[in-house]
Formats: C-alpha cells, structure tokens, sequence
C-alpha cells in the first residue's frame, strides 16, 4: 500500500513538522513524568486519587493547548478530538503509573535525560506513547490534512488496575469502533488469546507423605520462582529430595529443622502468559511431593499439571495459527486447615472451545473440585482489515523494519474497541522496561514512533 503523490507531500510535509516538534516534546514529557500518577485512595473528583487527577488535567491542557476539543470525565478519563467527522478513530493511552519498586538508580519522577534517554516512571508504559500519538495528531492538525474520520485521543486514568476509566468513558462517551492503542509493543497485535481461570480446592489426603505446611503465590498470573514446604520428617527424607534432585537436575533443596524438613524448590518467575523458558516452582514441587509419597489431589495434579505448561494432561492442548498455543499456570498452591486451595490460568487460542476446556479440566482433575472464576473472551481483528493493513504499512514505511500482526496471551487495552489492536511502542529488540526499575524511553524511538502515528493516522483519516 504506497502512497499516492497528494499523501506523499502531505507526509513529508508533517515529517518535517515532527522534527520541528523534539524539544517541545521531550520537555512536555518531561512536565508529564514528574507528576507521580500512581494509584491511590479516591477522593473528591479524584476517583483514582489526586497523583492521577493531577496528571489527567496536565494532559488536557497539554491538549487544548494544541488547539483539540478537550473532554473531562470526572477524573476517570479525558479525551481530546481533532476534526468534526461523525465517524471518529480512536486512540487508546494511559496516564496512570504502577508503583516506584525498588532497584532505581534514578529518580523515578526526574525525567532526567542520559545519553538519549529519558528516566522516569511512566516514559515507556504510557505516558511517552501516549504524548507521542497526540503530538502526532498535533502535526496532522499543523499541516492542514483534511479529515473523513475525526481522530480522537482518550486517555485513561486507571489502566494498571481495574480499567474502571474506561468502563465509565464507555458509559458516558460514546466508544469508537475503530482504533488503536500505544500501550504494548511495534509492529502490532490484532490477537488477544481468551482467558479461563479456575479455583481447585480438595482435602488434604489422610494417608501418605505429610505437608505440614505451604502458601505459594499470590496472584493467578505470575509463575511462581521459589515454592517451599514444611514436610513431616527428617535426615532420611532430606536425603530423598537430594537424590531426587541429582535424578531430575533440577534446583531443590532440603533444610532439617526441629519442625520437620523445610524443601525449597527454585523455580524461573514470569508472566504467566509467556511461560516459554520459565520453569514453575510450584510443578517443580507438585513432582517432588508425588515422588516423595504424597496422596490425593497433590499426586493427581502432579500427574495432571506438573511442569507443563500447555494443558496437555489435562487434556487441554491445543493451538491455531492466528494465536499459537494454549498457555496454563498455577499461580497460587496453599494449605488452610486441612484444605488445598489453588489456582489455574488458562490463555485460550481464539478458536478454541472454552466450554470444551472447562470440561476437559474437570473430568482431568477427579476428586478435585473445580470453579471457573475468570473467563473472558478472545479478541482479534483480521490480519488483512483496513485497520492492521493500513498500521503495518506506516509502520514499514517509517521503521524500515518488516511488518507483521502478531499474538498475545497477555491483555491490551485495546479490546476495549471492538475493533482494536495494539500498537508500539517498544520497538523490537529493544528492552522491556515497563513496570520494572529503571523505566526509560529513547528519544529517538518516541519520534520515530510519532512519525510512524502521524502515518497510520494520514492514511486511515485523511480526505487527500
Ligand atoms: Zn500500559
């Protein structure tokens, strides 16, 4: 999809607008990362508490100040319009941030630039795309494109936690259709896997080895990286886990103590979404209590779940072209007087049956009881729409690098549109910095991301 000579002017003429635009986009940003927009109590006006309320009106300033028709939402969302088309395209960003955490070398509000770089909280996921896409928006504006779709900007205030922003924009604006979202990463993600989660619950077995004592995990989507449990026993027993652990290579350890024998097993943490080359520690210690002699719905989920990742045993395997496999975790494994509780995270393929899998699970785990507490559906917008066809071609046109749609088990917010995908901003190859220590953005990318917005925006708006 090339440009005609009209859209090829229209381009260059806002490319040039947008290399004009680098120091005051770099210091607005700057503005926008020293407002520390993290979650907290409500208060008057301020649903997600003042940091973000703070940071929401900073943003519609920023906005008006570019000449857009601006919207409040009562603290949950605002939204900035360019054009009077009826038809609008949305574009989906955040202005909330997750909590500091430890390990920063920088100030974490600074916007303290190095080497290219801005610092801060917020630069990456999603304050920096998210201005990125307005300053697009800005040039388009500038260079005087004429629109058949207006583009309108609407930003959440609540994204790192419950979406609740967008769930009242939903109710009191009316949602586009059509749009995109730079909360992820280039060149594009049209495929969201569905969601199944379950609760199992049993007894814990009367006869066989005995767990004393156990809790693993907090949350259903994190694979657990250390799982330890206090077995009834002594020397004997510790020298079991050493020579189990020689058997299988992998990383267990076992501590005598005077209440029993304390087993550690290390697993390899992630997302559960993506557990390739991550190992959980719960179906590392599920194996070992199974070798060591224990009973009933340990030794059936060891057999059923263990380390497998893709839900073969519980004959729940499965996988499509347009979303790859099926991904399974469990998160949480804990004892509460005399009572197993654990978790399991299933990342469905689009195609997939989930009322199939449900069942599947069941009939898997015998003498287990199973819940369903999570089930959402799949999201995917076709490969070959105006919409992903049209990203794809801005994106190689700007990048230079190949286009490609690809597929996550992970959620975007871009499902919020019925048809929505994901779009930048981390560029291949580059780190994965949001939520962790040390968040930063490269200067350079967020312009060539602006530029690549400016593109995606010309050619699916524009009246040339
Ligand atoms: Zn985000």
């Amino acid at each position: 999809m090339s440009f005609r000579r009209e859209e090829m002017e229209m381009r260059e003429k806002i490319n040039a607008l947008i290399d004009g635009y680098r120091d005051e986009f770099v210091q607005t940003l700057q503005e926008w990362v020293r407002v520390p927009s993290v979650k907290e109590e409500p208060a008057e006006g301020a649903p997600f508490g003042p940091g973000i309320s703070r940071m929401m009106k900073l943003a519609g300033a920023t906005a008006e100040k570019m000449g857009f028709r601006v919207r409040f939402f009562d603290g949950y969302a605002c939204d900035a319009t360019l054009g009077d088309r009826p038809e609008v395209l949305g574009v989906l960003g955040h202005l909330d941030v997750v909590p500091v955490g430890d390990g920063w070398r920088k100030d974490p509000f600074g916007a303290e630039i190095e080497n290219g770089r801005i610092y801060g909280r917020g630069t990456n996921d999603d304050k920096g795309p998210t201005l990125a896409a307005m300053f697009a928006m800005k040039a388009l504006k500038e260079a005087g494109v004429p629109l058949k779709r207006s583009i309108r900007l609407i930003m959440g205030g609540d994204e790192e936690c419950d979406w609740e922003c967008m769930h009242y924009y939903a109710e009191h604006a009316e949602m586009p259709e059509i749009g995109f979202s730079p909360d992820a990463s280039f060149p594009l993600i049209n495929t969201e896997k569905g969601m199944l989660g379950f609760e199992v619950r049993f007894p814990a077995a009367a006869e066989g080895l005995k767990i004393l004592r156990m809790a693993t995990g907090e949350r259903p989507n994190v694979i657990a990286g250390e799982c330890r449990a206090l077995l009834e026993g002594g020397k004997e027993l510790a020298e079991q886990v050493r020579s189990y652990a020689e058997e299988t290579g992998l990383d267990y350890r076992a501590e005598v103590t005077d209440e029993g024998v304390w087993v550690t097993a290390a697993g390899i943490s992630g997302h559960s979404a993506y557990p390739e080359g991550k190992r959980s520690a719960i179906g590392m210690m599920l194996k070992l209590l199974k070798a060591l002699g224990a009973q009933g719905g340990i030794a059936t989920l060891a057999d059923a779940v263990g380390l497998e990742s893709d839900g073969k045993s519980l004959g729940c395997a499965c996988e499509d072209e347009v979303s790859g496999p099926l991904t399974n975790n469990m998160g949480i494994l804990r004892l509460e007087q005399g009572e197993w509780i654990g978790t399991l995270d299933f990342r469905c393929p689009v195609e997939a049956d989930q009322e199939q899998l449900k069942e599947a699970c069941a009939a898997h785990l015998p003498g287990i009881q199973v819940k369903v507490t999570t089930q959402k559906a799949p999201h995917h917008v076709p490969a070959d729409s105006e919409l992903v066809s049209s990203l794809l071609a801005a994106y190689e046109e700007e990048s230079g690098l190949p286009g490609e749609a690809q597929s996550t088990g992970g959620g975007t917010y871009a499902k919020v549109l019925k048809q929505g995908v994901a779009f930048g901003a981390v560029f291949p190859g580059e780190e994965e910095l949001a939520h962790l220590a040390n968040e930063y953005e490269s200067i350079d990318s967020l312009m060539l991301a602006m530029k690549i917005y400016a593109n995606a925006l010309l050619r699916l708006c524009a009246d040339l």
